[in-house]
Formats: C-alpha cells, structure tokens, sequence
C-alpha cells in the first residue's frame, strides 16, 4: 500500500501519520523529517535545505525528489509506505509516477486533511515535536502527560525554527501558491480523498482509517 497525506502546515498530517502508520502497519516517511534530520547533521543535503527551510520556502524539486527516489527503493518499503509531506508541487508529484513505476509500486490513496488557515496559525506556533522521535504534540490542544516530555520516548520536546509567526504565514502563502494545484492532479487520477481536519484527533483519525479499510478492500 503506497498512501500519500497531503494538507496545509500544521494540518494534523504527522499527527494523523503517527496513528495510521501504527493501524495499518504502513512505513512513515517524512519528507520534512528527513531534511531537518539532514540539517541538523550537517550533511551536503543538509547545508543546501537549510536556507530554504529557515525562511518557509520549498526545497527545490529536484532535491527533494532525488532524496524520495532513494528512499523509496529502499527494502523496508516493500512493506507498505505512507508519504507525508511529499509531494508538494505538480513537478514532484509527476517525477513521483516515474519513481514508482520504476518501482513497480503503485499510489493507492490520496488523502487531504483540509484545515483553515487561522486554525494553522495557533495549530503551528503551539506545536512542540520530540527531539528523539519526532512525535508530535500541542500546548494546548494535545498536550504531553509531563510537561516538555516525550509520552512515548521521554525525548525533550523541542519548539521548531520555523515554527514562529512570520514564517508560518510564509509556509501557509507557498502552500497556497505551490501545492494546493495538487488537489485537482489528484481529483483527476481518481485518487484524491479530502476529510476536514478541524476536528478532534480521534474523529479525523477514524474517518482517514475508514477511506484505507475501503481501499484496502
Ligand atoms: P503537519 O504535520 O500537517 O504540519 P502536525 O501533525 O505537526 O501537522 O500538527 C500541527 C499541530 O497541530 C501540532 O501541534 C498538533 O499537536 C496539533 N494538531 C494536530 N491535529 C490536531 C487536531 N485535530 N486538533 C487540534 N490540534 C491538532
Ligand atoms: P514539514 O516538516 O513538512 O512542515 O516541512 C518543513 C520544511 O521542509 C518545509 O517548509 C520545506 O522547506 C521543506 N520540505 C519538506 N518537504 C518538502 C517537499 N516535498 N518539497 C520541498 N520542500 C519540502
């Protein structure tokens, strides 16, 4: 199974990735992760996102999608993947066709957690993430049992860089330019699938894990 979950920063998609991942036994992989992973190593690839992710913007499509042409061709793939973060712009979804035929894998399912933009701006600026394992949390709105602490790992939980007022409205302008003509790429494969994410983790959950057991069949 190949699902990709696409959305707005701050939509709930590695919230949602957390949970779906674990039911259906699916590999996570987050194009966003594997660069601030790339950053904070100080790698080529690292060097050369780190400019583009401190100010909002897109790393280029050619990075990114060299980056997803290796990754998926690894073995633990086989198994099942869910792309988060991947795609985000028409060329990358394309060049994303050419990999997974190359592949001999197929996208089964793309699904929209769809949010406001006012919503992402408390969602985004309260966000707080784990330094070991990438879980995700709210000050508010998904709070962690220790204050700062990881549930699952005890990792510290960290606020992102790019996390700050003045680059989250720069993030959610590039999505609006950049990505939402995805949604009509998609609409026209037959393939796109939209569920309103303005509601509590759980319910946004059980209608994303509805629309995989469908299509699981
Ligand atoms: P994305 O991966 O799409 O950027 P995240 O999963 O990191 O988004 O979620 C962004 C922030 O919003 C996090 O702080 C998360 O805890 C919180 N969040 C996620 N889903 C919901 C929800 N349904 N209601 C309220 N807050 C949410
Ligand atoms: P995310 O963790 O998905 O919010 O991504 C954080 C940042 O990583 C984005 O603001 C981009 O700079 C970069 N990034 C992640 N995924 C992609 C992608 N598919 N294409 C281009 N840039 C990306």
């Amino acid at each position: 199974m190949l699902v990709i979950l696409m959305g707005p920063p701050g939509a709930g998609k590695g919230t949602q990735a957390e949970r779906v991942t674990r039911e259906f036994n699916l590999l996570h992989i987050s194009t966003g992760d594997i660069l601030r992973s790339a950053v904070k190593d100080e790698t080529s690839l690292g060097k050369k996102a780190k400019e583009y992710m401190d100010r909002g913007a897109l790393v280029p499509d050619e990075i990114v999608i060299g980056m997803i042409r290796e990754r998926l061709a690894k073995p633990d793939c086989a198994g099942g993947v869910l792309l988060d973060g991947f795609p985000r712009t028409v060329e990358q979804a394309e060049a994303l066709e050419h990999v997974l035929k190359d592949l001999q894998l197929k996208n089964d399912a793309v699904i929209n957690v769809d949010v406001a933009a006012d919503e992402l701006l408390s969602r985004l600026t309260g966000r707080r993430v784990c330094r070991n394992c990438s879980s995700t949390y709210h000050i508010k709105f998904n709070p962690p049992r220790v204050r700062n602490i990881c549930d699952h790992c005890s990792g510290e939980l960290y606020q992102r860089s790019d996390d700050t007022v003045e680059t989250v409205k720069e993030r959610l302008d590039v999505y609006s330019r950049q990505t939402l003509p995805l949604i009509e790429f998609y609409q026209r494969k037959n393939l796109y699938h939209a569920v309103d994410g303005a509601r509590a983790i759980d319910e946004v959950f059980a209608d994303i894990s509805a629309h995989l057991q469908k299509t699981k069949g």
